[in-house]
């Protein structure tokens, strides 16, 4: 999703009709269904079924924002950080690092997409600089005992076919600990279980693929917060079959072809809304009740049109 930063601009506000026009959404003929579900699909099929198929069947463009590439970016610099021997994790070598990251993440059509001028590529910088020493707020990395970064774990998860990526895998006083990164906010308190399932699940694929279980897992919210549980073959369990009836529901869609809009106030960061009527008559109901958009909400620029 992108940034927050709600406007209070007035000029802002969305008054344009909606849109009529409706396309409805039709698979290329050599589109396959992707072969695994990775945490961020299973979330973003919850969230809405229409848009996960635009992107995963009809496999349309979808974007990544500046909060997406933020992340990306702090991402690689951490993950350069602690792959450094223990004594060189500090902030200068993690500056260092970072600018020694920035020409091929500047130079990357994601990017250059987003169409930044002088002083908002600043201010880009400087959201991924805060991110990136938001680490040393949870933790010092000079004393992180690393097994893995960045490692890629495909397995089988209560019969789900599950693919993720782990930011890191330490070595903990009680066992592995699992850590992700999150350059966001940190979510409600009713949210926590759910965006805990990510780690709890990268957990039993890292116990699949080694047989190894591990102790805890670990959201870092950088400069923010850690939000964490124990890793036990319960939580873990439990994780696995909220993602098996994902997966069922999801495969009960594709069989009936059947994947409903589910609007929202995420249908503002949605790249899909300019063929989606259920998505723009939500926003512009919202409009209409004074709801302001975020500026660099995609969403802004179609109901304005
Ligand atoms: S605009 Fe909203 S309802 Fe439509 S596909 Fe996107 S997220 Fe779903």
């Amino acid at each position: 999703m992108g940034e927050c930063l709600l406007t209070t601009d007035p000029a802002l506000a969305v008054t344009a009709p909606v849109a009529p026009a409706e396309e409805v959404p039709v698979p290329p003929p050599d589109a396959a269904p992707p072969p695994h579900l990775s945490p961020s699909s299973a979330t973003m099929f919850r969230q809405c079924p229409r848009r996960w198929r635009h992107r995963d069947i009809e496999r349309l463009e979808d974007p990544a924002g500046p909060a997406a590439l933020v992340g990306t970016l702090a991402h690689r610099v951490l993950e350069l950080l602690l792959n450094e021997p223990a004594g060189d994790r500090n902030l200068d070598r993690a500056r260092n690092l970072a600018r020694e990251a920035w020409p091929a993440h500047a130079a990357h059509p994601e990017f250059a997409r987003l169409g930044l001028d002088q002083g908002a590529t600043r201010e880009f910088k400087w959201r991924v600089w805060r991110a990136i020493e938001g680490l040393w707020q949870l933790e010092d990395p000079a004393t992180v005992d690393v097994r893995a970064t960045e490692q890629r774990l495909e397995v089988q998860l209560h019969g789900v076919p599950f693919v993720g990526i782990v930011d890191r895998v330490d070595h903990g006083p009680d066992g592995l600990v699992i850590t992700d990164y999150k350059s966001g906010q940190p979510p409600r308190a009713a949210q926590v279980e759910e965006k805990l399932d990510q780690v709890l699940l990268y957990a039993g694929a890292v116990a699949a693929a080694t047989g190894e279980q591990p102790a805890r897992a670990r959201l870092l919210y950088l400069g923010a917060t850690i939000i964490e549980a124990e890793a036990t073959p319960a939580a873990v369990g439990r994780a696995a079959a909220r993602l098996r009836d994902t997966w069922d529901t999801l495969e009960a869609a594709r069989r009936a072809d059947e994947f409903p809009a589910q609007p929202g106030p995420l249908c503002g960061w949605c790249p899909f809304l300019d063929r989606c009527s259920a998505g723009r008559s939500e926003l512009q109901a919202r409009a209409d009740a004074g709801w302001f958009l975020p500026a660099t909400a995609p969403g802004l620029r179609v109901l304005a049109a």
